[in-house]
């Protein structure tokens, strides 16, 4: 079957085209960064109008790229939430429309199993399954002993990884997104301060990284009063090491305790290339298996909605005309 996916949660506008959940026909992001840039971070006005005007161009572009028509599409798959709501409403209303005038199908998708299903887009899901989800506002890890159904093992206390990478990039004076940067700089920086890991209690798979964060602000604020100079490089790397080392060690020990067939790591922050190695490492001599998809398929994009709703589809799962955008919504 072909899914046609559109998501429109944050700052991409893109559309995508997947063949049997597994394949990528299209895959087209209209991103916003540079329009977002100089606020430092998204303003949710510009991105609701970018995403209005953006949104035809790319559906057409799309089909274009796929050299299909409406005919060869069995479904439409939109993010109904959680994200931004006048950013989620555009591509909702767009599906909407899309799903009436074309007599289609229509499959609401939660943006968070979009990231999970990136990862389908590699390789067939081996259940029981474990998802790290570290995005811009989302730190998880999920169980998923089946298709489409997902149990929460632990979350994130306060902040999400990519918040705390982005504010932490810009107390560097980095250019937002500070993920990309701060990861550039930790590779030639030293792990020359000692910041806390928020282990939590024992057992324990939830995150934490307000007080990491604290620590960061602390740091350059004394040097700053000290007049001492700041090594950007290395505070960067010691930063970034406290958060992968909390990440990696959690998501292993969960690895073994439910015994897992497979780890998958999603969202904008498995991006990053020191996570990568970390876990790659920390993986390598286990027999579980772990994939890490592709940079773009890191970030957001409509080839992961349409691969989640590839799912649902074959479920039997429909959203009716009264679908809604839902900033708040659960993942189940
Ligand atoms: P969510 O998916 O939780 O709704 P979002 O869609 O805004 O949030 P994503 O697009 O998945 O988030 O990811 C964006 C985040 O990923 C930003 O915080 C960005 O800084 C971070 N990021 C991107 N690349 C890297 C990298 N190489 N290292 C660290 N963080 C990164
Ligand atoms: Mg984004
Ligand atoms: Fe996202």
């Amino acid at each position: 079957c072909f899914i046609l996916g559109i998501e429109t949660s944050c700052d991409e506008t893109a559309v995508a085209i997947v063949k049997n959940g597994r394949e990528i026909i299209s895959n087209v992001v209209a991103s916003q960064i540079e329009s977002h840039k100089r606020f430092g971070g998204v303003v949710p006005e510009i991105a609701s109008r970018h995403h209005v005007e953006q949104i035809t161009l790319v559906l057409e572009e799309a089909f274009e790229k796929a050299q299909l028509d409406w005919d060869d599409i069995d479904a439409i798959a939109v993010t109904e939430g959680p994200g931004l709501v006048g950013a989620l409403l555009i591509g909702v209303s767009t599906a909407k429309a899309l799903a009436f005038a074309k007599q289609k199908p229509l499959i609401g998708v939660h943006h968070i199993a979009g990231h999970i299903y990136a990862n389908r887009l590699l390789a067939e899901f081996q259940f029981p399954l474990l998802a790290l989800i570290v995005s811009g506002g989302h730190t998880e890890l999920v169980l998923m002993k089946e298709h489409g159904r997902y149990e929460r093992i632990g979350q994130t206390r306060d902040d999400a990884a990519g918040e705390a990478f982005d504010k932490v990039a810009r107390m560097l004076n980095l250019p937002y997104p500070g993920g990309p940067h701060i990861d550039r700089l930790a590779a030639v920086g030293e792990e020359t301060i000692d910041f806390p890991r928020a282990w939590l209690e024992k057992g324990s798979y939830d995150f934490s990284f307000s007080g990491l964060k604290s620590a960061v602000i602390n740091k350059i604020h004394n040097a700053k009063q000290r007049q001492e100079t700041l090594n950007k490089e290395d505070i960067a790397a010691s930063f970034q090491a406290s958060v992968i080392e909390v990440l990696t060690e959690k998501t292993y020990q969960a690895a073994e305790e439910f015994k897992v067939k497979q780890v998958i790591v999603a969202g904008g922050v498995a991006a990053n290339k020191g996570l990568r190695m970390e876990l790659e490492k920390r993986f390598s001599n286990t027999s579980i298996p772990l994939l890490t998809p592709p940079l773009e398929l890191c970030t957001d994009n409509a080839a992961m909605i349409a691969a989640a709703g590839t799912i649902s589809y074959q479920q039997g799962k429909r959203s009716d005309l009264a679908l809604n955008a839902n900033p708040a919504l659960p993942l189940k």
